[in-house]
């Protein structure tokens, strides 16, 4: 099968995920800090390079067990939360350490499953992570795990950092491993097992390739890396599985083996698609200057707004439609429809007067906008 070329794809992202599995970075229930050094200095070249970098790092409770005793066996959900607690506090003290050699704020993140289901917290979430962003931070991002239980958690970083891509709207999900790659077979049984450079769809096949859990200590193994897989591809992200050894990034930009999942949109495309599947709860009707703007990609300011129908919470679909009726555009809302109503005609400047609070200026953004 064919491969691509790392070097490229690294070469060509603006946003880049970076994921960093426990096995990698606790080893027998210490911090391997060499190897996170190494991370750092190549976290601080794609930051030189004007990339935007977020980590997603795991870690926490195999170095919260360590720190408290707590020993090898499996821990009941009470003391594996704990544990997070106090391993997560080291671990983003470790990043924050290790970045500001190189002069780079981090910034720790710490989601649940519902910040991505959620539109409203998605909405606000990818506001603030844009805003760290922007700013040229690097977000340190782990599951909320001291506080989401069981059934409402990811439970493994792999699909976390998928969902963290696809809401930033990443180019590329570097997922770190012990392992180079996904193989046709198990390598730890088959020494011939059959690597796979490249996956362009996710099939059956593929899936049978994928087996259990992999190392001791890790929520993840091949399973839940198709499944970020999968997750990464629908959002236009495309996503590598590489050994994390030292410098992991540079290594792979050099040419280190891997497999890449590579997507057929962008993430703006894919986003667009996205928006336009939902099903809208409510129309925003606009004047024919908004509609004009809107036709130019701008955002849709309230002064355009002239009438708000539906029932809806900030980050719900909705419509824009003309006055005629004709309906231009679908977006995720930034204000409820109680809100928008009291915005109707508002000019920018006007809204915290209107709202009794400060609110954003835009009605839709244009990122969350398929025209
Ligand atoms: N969030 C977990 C931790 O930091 C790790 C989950 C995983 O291993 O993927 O310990």
């Amino acid at each position: 099968m064919a491969s691509l070329n790392s070097a490229d794809l690294i070469g060509s992202a603006q946003k880049i995920v970076i994921k960093i599995g426990s096995a990698l970075l606790v080893e027998n229930g210490a911090l391997r800090l060499e190897w996170l050094r190494g991370l750092a200095s190549d976290v601080a070249k794609l930051k030189a390079q004007g990339k935007d970098v977020v980590l997603v790092s795991s870690g926490s409770i195999a170095l919260g067990r360590a720190m408290l005793g707590l020993g090898a066996g499996v821990l009941t959900l009470d003391k594996s939360q704990a544990a997070a607690a106090v391993g997560q506090i080291n671990l983003a003290q470790a990043y924050q350490n290790v970045l500001q050699v190189h002069e780079i704020n981090a910034a720790q993140v710490l989601l649940t499953l519902e910040d991505s289901r959620n539109r409203r917290r998605y909405l606000n979430t990818r506001a603030t992570l844009g805003a760290l962003l922007a700013m040229g931070v690097v977000p340190i991002v782990n599951e909320n795990d001291t506080i989401a239980t069981d059934e409402i958690r990811y439970g493994d970083n792999d699909r976390l950092a998928a969902q963290a891509a696809s809401l930033i709207g990443a180019d590329v999900l570097v997922l770190l491993s012990d392992i180079d790659g996904l193989y046709a077979s198990d390598p730890r049984e088959d020494s011939n097992a059959r690597h796979i450079a490249l996956v362009g769809e996710i099939t059956p096949e593929i899936e049978a390739m994928a087996g259990g859990v992999g190392s001791a200590g890790a929520s993840g193994g091949m399973k839940t890396k198709l499944m970020a897989a999968k997750i990464a591809m629908k959002a236009g992200c495309a996503m590598v599985i590489v050994e994390g050894i030292e410098n992991p990034v540079s290594a792979l930009i050099e040419g280190a083996r891997c497999t890449w999942f590579k997507a057929e949109n962008n993430p703006a495309q894919a986003r667009k698609l996205w928006i336009s599947a939902m099903k809208p709860v409510g129309t925003l009707i606009i004047d024919v200057g908004a509609v004009a703007a809107l036709s130019r990609g701008k955002s849709l300011l309230s002064a355009g707004v002239v009438r708000v129908e539906g029932v809806f919470e900030r980050g719900d679909p909705v419509d824009i439609s003309a006055q005629n009726g004709d309906v231009i555009a679908k977006g995720l809302v930034g204000y409820s429809n109680i809100e928008a109503k009291k915005l109707v005609g508002c000019q920018s400047s006007e809204i915290e007067k209107r709202l009794g609070y400060p609110g954003r200026a835009a009605l839709i953004h244009r990122d969350d906008m398929a025209i």
